[in-house]
């Protein structure tokens, strides 16, 4: 049986992931049509990112799956036309790799001070010894796919990290705390936050006033997870008062960031255009192909996100 395989992104992502999915596909040995046009009633597959034309799923009535080429699934895990299962993307090879490149330039950039001798207008010799990493606490808020790849990287750095999730993990070689009341004990200890969890309504506002004000005096945040999970208002507060040192975000409740934004302006805020980890086409299709033939072989997927938690 031919499997129809629709591709439903931006048009411009087409160019870069149809000879990769080709080769995936190939691999796996059964006739299919890949396409970026087909009848939707024809469509066994999509091949999905949140920001294509396809908002109502009604249409698709042989539809099987919906594979999603983001981590991210915020704005498509509560579409009551999608009743199919939903996967979204980790690929260890690809978009995890990029995460962890991305947060650990960022962490040792705070951690070693980097800026002061970067930007020295003055030419001031200032020697000032940073610490060594086993003296810097880090936490990760948000300890699945992402979250553990950049705690390994740093644990090898020789940061002490600590992980906070929902559920509780026992994870070798790693720590971790977990749920409302673990909040508290993982930010009371860290220098560097760093944020990847998804955006659900429980997630909104994780960084405010309050979780703020337990952290040490003069610490850092950095976020590349999404722009909901900080209390923005509340963040340039702390930034003022110096309560945060310096954050670094790579995600916004609104994007692009505008023009009149003010952490675009503030002193002790690096913007980065959402660029921390995207999905590689290269690798990204060998982890769509391997759902396709698990759905055909009627084995679980990976990755398949789990509506009601909403990530
Ligand atoms: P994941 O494997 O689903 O991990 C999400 C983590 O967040 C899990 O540990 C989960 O806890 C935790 N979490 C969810 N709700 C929570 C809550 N209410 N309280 C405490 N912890 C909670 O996701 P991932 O693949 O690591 O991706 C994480 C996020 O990174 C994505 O959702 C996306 O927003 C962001 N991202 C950004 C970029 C970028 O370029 N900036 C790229 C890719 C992804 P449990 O383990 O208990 O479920």
């Amino acid at each position: 049986m031919t499997l129809n395989i629709l591709f439903a992104a931006l048009p411009e992502r087409w160019g870069e992931y149809e000879a990769p999915l080709r080769a995936a596909l190939d691999a796996l040995g059964q006739d299919y049509v890949l396409s970026t046009e087909m009848a939707a009633d024809q469509v066994d597959y999509m091949i999905y990112a949140p920001n294509s034309t396809v908002q109502d799923f009604t249409p698709y009535t042989r539809l099987k799956a919906v594979l999603n080429i983001w981590a991210g699934v915020e704005a498509i895990v509560g579409n009551q036309t999608l009743t199919v299962p939903l996967t979204r993307m980790v690929d260890t090879e690809g978009l995890t790799r990029g995460m962890v490149e991305w947060v650990t330039g960022h962490v040792l950039r705070h951690h070693l001070g980097m800026d002061a001798h970067i930007v020295n207008p003055d030419h001031a010799w200032a020697p000032t010894v940073p610490p060594l990493a086993p003296e810097r606490p880090v936490a990760i808020l948000g300890f699945g796919a992402l979250g553990q790849a950049c705690a390994r990287a740093l644990t090898g750095l020789g940061f002490p990290v600590t992980g906070w999730s929902r559920s509780a993990k026992s994870i070798e070689g790693l720590t971790s705390d977990h749920g409302p009341d673990g909040l508290k004990r993982v930010l009371q200890n860290a220098q560097i936050v760093v944020l990847l969890m998804p955006d659900t309504p429980e997630t909104a506002n994780t960084l405010n006033a309050e979780t703020l004000s337990w952290m040490p005096k003069g610490a850092f945040v950095i976020n590349p997870g999404r722009g909901p999970l900080i209390d923005d208002a509340a963040l340039i507060a702390a930034l003022d008062s110096g309560q945060i040192a310096h954050a670094t975000l790579d995600v916004f409740r609104t994007e692009p960031l505008p023009k009149d934004d003010p952490f675009w302006a503030h002193p002790k805020v690096t913007v980065t255009p959402h660029i921390a980890a995207d999905t590689r086409p290269a690798s990204a299709a060998k982890v769509l192909a391997e759902n396709i033939r698990r759905s055909e072989a009627s084995e679980p997927l990976l990755y398949e996100v789990d509506r009601t938690a909403g990530y």
